[in-house]
């Protein structure tokens, strides 16, 4: 893929960072994985979200045999954090930004396999909860924490905080890619 017409679309995109990573330098965590189990109430309801999405070694496999990883932020304001349906209603911006970037990499050759945020809304009711196929296999994306991914030291690495204070949000996805 030609990473210099990719920078030039993904400079005209409303992102605050994007950087290239080696997947190998990803950090994966058995620890992640029993934070979603335990703490997060989308554990086994959409196949974006474990155990749907498989182990996390088999998950990590799959991210390794890409070579290149595209890291995409951005950042908004919400009114109150707290508010767990007003924090996730801004992530749908985010979601369109990464597949604005998805369609600009799948026109520039490549075929990127894709980590977003959260749990997959894209149906009213997943799939997953009836024993059956994801019906949108090309437009779901899993969740970055789904895979067993810290991403925070990652961030650390690039200069990055996870948390720039009250009430600012910032979205990641991880496009994995060959080049
Ligand atoms: S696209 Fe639909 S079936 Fe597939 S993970 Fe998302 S909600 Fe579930």
């Amino acid at each position: 893929m030609d990473i210099a017409k990719l920078e030039e679309q993904l400079s005209q995109l409303p992102l605050y960072v994007y950087f290239f990573i080696d997947p190998k330098s990803v950090e994966f965590s058995d620890r992640i994985r029993y934070i979603c189990q335990h703490e997060c109430p989308m554990y086994g309801k959409t196949w974006a979200c474990p155990p749907g999405v498989g182990p996390v070694a088999e998950c990590k496999q799959k991210c390794r045999s890409y070579v290149n990883c595209l890291l995409i932020g951005t950042v908004v304001e919400c009114e109150d954090i707290t508010n767990i349906e007003a924090t996730l209603a801004t992530r749908d911006g985010h979601e369109k930004i990464t597949n604005q970037v998805r369609d600009i990499m799948r026109q520039l050759g490549a075929q990127p396999y894709i980590l977003s945020t959260e749990a997959c809304a894209l149906c009213d009711r997943c799939a997953y909860l009836d024993g059956l196929p994801c019906r949108l296999p090309g437009k779901m994306h899993p969740c970055v924490e789904s895979h067993g991914i810290n991403i925070i030291p990652t961030l650390e690495e690039n200069g990055l905080e996870f948390n720039y204070g009250e009430n600012i949000i910032t979205w990641y996805s991880l496009l994995f890619f060959n080049d």
